[in-house]
């Protein structure tokens, strides 16, 4: 019988988180850039064609895969604290996560992480930290999904202490391969996420198209107030990059498949949740849910503290709330 994830894939609702091709024994399954594109009832998927040819059913990636897990019932029966947070460095928004990384770098709690970094075309590439700096070259979001997870491959078999960065699924993810393969991963760090696009829309269409914007002349991207943001290069003497706009109601019809059926806001699975809303422009918001997220981050040195922070997790709740309502089954059909 072919392994859990075959259905996931063939429901069109795997993540490409990426953990199936980190962990599976025999090399069998490979998550590529253009996994959204594939066509589900051709499972080349599996490089070798692992469901009839390479596959001994070991079930290790039906393990590890957030699909198949299941989603939480409610996201934040877990937190055990919330407060806003920024550090000095350049990142997304209050470059908490960066902060984090290169603070437990320094310190020797950590000897890789993985990373996503980008071109100026903004073609993304999931990578393998491994020193302090490093993490400026995976610094600020990429809307973008990539396996990020399947770096874990490589990291597992020659590092110890592995710090992980991803979106909830890819958290999900991590957070299942620590229970059931691996003492390898230290922490999980989660980053809110919405939704997220295939190259092809964001760059193809979005940016040059819904946008009319130049790829390589944009610096920063970022939703917000009910908008999606691009920022442009704006000259070359340190003024403010120009700031274009469209309602976030054109462009989330375009977000990947999987991202449509996600119902998982807060990465309810890291360590510790980094986000942008609930907090003030400038800062995260950052939720530690774990004994493990704790005991990191007050090591952690250089990032500044908010208590009670505005607008707060009200917002964040009702964010999840609406990603819950949006995505929830519906009756009748397939999840
Ligand atoms: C697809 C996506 C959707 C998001 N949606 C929301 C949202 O709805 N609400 C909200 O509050 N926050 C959202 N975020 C999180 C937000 O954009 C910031 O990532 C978060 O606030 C951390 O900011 P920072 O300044 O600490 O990041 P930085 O210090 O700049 O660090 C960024 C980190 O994110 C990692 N990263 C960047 N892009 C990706 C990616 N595509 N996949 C995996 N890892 C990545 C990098 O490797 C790096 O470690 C989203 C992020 C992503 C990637
Ligand atoms: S069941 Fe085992 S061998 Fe088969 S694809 Fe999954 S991890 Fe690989
Ligand atoms: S583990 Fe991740 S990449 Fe693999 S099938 Fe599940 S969601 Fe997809
Ligand atoms: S919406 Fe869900 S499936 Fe899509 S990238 Fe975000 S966490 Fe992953």
């Amino acid at each position: 019988m072919p392994p859990k994830i075959v259905e996931v894939i063939e429901n069109g609702v795997c993540a490409a988180c990426g953990a199936c091709e980190a962990t599976c024994p025999l090399n069998a399954v490979h998550v590529d850039l253009e996994a959204e594109r594939r066509d589900p009832n051709n499972l080349t998927y599996y490089v070798h064609g692992a469901a009839c040819e390479v596959c001994e059913d070991c079930l290790t990636c039906s393990r590890v895969c957030p699909v198949v897990d299941g989603f939480p019932t409610d996201e934040f029966d877990n937190v055990r604290s919330f407060r806003g947070g920024k550090s000095e460095l350049e990142g997304q928004d209050g470059a908490v996560v960066s902060a984090i990384l290169k603070s437990l770098f320094e310190q020797g709690e950590i000897d890789c992480a993985v990373g996503i970094k980008r071109d100026e075309d903004w073609k993304i590439e999931p990578f393998i930290l491994t020193k302090a700096s490093d993490v400026d070259l995976s610094k600020g979001t990429k809307y973008t999904s990539a396996p990020v997870l399947s770096q874990l491959k490589e990291a597992m078999a020659k590092y110890e202490k592995i710090a992980v960065v991803g979106v909830p699924c890819q958290a999900h993810a991590a957070a299942l391969m620590r229970e059931n393969m691996t003492d390898r991963i230290a922490l999980v760090i989660g980053i809110l996420c919405m939704e997220s696009f295939t190259e092809e829309a964001l760059c193809e269409n979005i940016i040059p198209k819904i946008m009319g914007l130049d790829i390589t002349k944009v610096v920063k991207m970022d939703f917000g107030g009910g908008k999606f943001w691009a920022y442009t290069k704006n000259g070359d003497n340190g003024e403010e990059p120009e700031a274009h706009s469209v309602a976030i109601k054109e462009v989330a019809p375009l977000a990947r498949n999987p991202c449509h059926h996600c119902l998982d806001y807060t990465a309810y699975y890291a360590d510790i949740s980094v986000g942008s809303v609930g907090a003030p422009d400038g800062w995260n918001s950052v939720i530690v849910r774990t004994e493990i997220g704790e005991k990191y981050l007050n090591k952690v040195k250089g990032i500044e503290y908010m208590d009670d922070p505005k607008p707060g997790m009200f917002l964040i709740k009702k964010l999840a709330d609406q990603k819950h309502k949006n995505n929830a089954p519906k009756e009748g059909g397939a999840h």
